[in-house]
């Protein structure tokens, strides 16, 4: 097993766990974006999103609401950035979903989700929620 997200779950590596759940794992990324830092992973392994089984998906996401109030209070942030980087193209380092939790605060000086795309858009609407729909089927 060389995947460090799966070695972390399986308590091969140590981590700054802070939830440990028969599903999922949580705990603090070890270079942080800023204090408080979270990331949450499934126990099962999975490249992507899209590969995640259904209960997989909902005991990663449950724990991600379950966190996201926590982890505010316990570094007095206003809010947090909620993100996944979802397959390599996007940046994903470690090919095991994870979902991020980055405390926020007024003027901290990072952007929003919207301030990483260059805002490329090429298609309408109606095209682009057509071709979504024919694919969700
Ligand atoms: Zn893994």
């Amino acid at each position: 097993m060389s995947c460090i997200f799966c070695r972390i779950v399986e308590g091969e590596i140590p981590a700054e766990v802070v939830a440990r759940e028969p599903e999922v794992t949580a705990f603090l990324d070890v270079q942080p974006l800023a204090d408080g830092h979270v990331l949450v992973v499934p126990r099962a392994h999975a490249a992507c999103i899209e590969d995640l089984e259904p209960p997989a998906a909902d005991a990663l996401f449950r724990t991600v609401v379950r966190l996201a109030g926590p982890v505010r209070e316990a570094l007095g942030a206003a809010g947090t950035t909620i993100g996944v980087n979802n397959g390599e193209a996007t940046g994903q380092t470690v090919p095991h979903v994870h979902v991020h939790i980055v405390p926020r605060w007024p003027d901290d000086g990072a952007g929003t989700i919207h301030t990483i795309f260059p805002r490329t858009v090429k298609r309408s609407l109606a095209d682009v929620g057509s071709a979504i729909r024919r694919a969700v089927g």
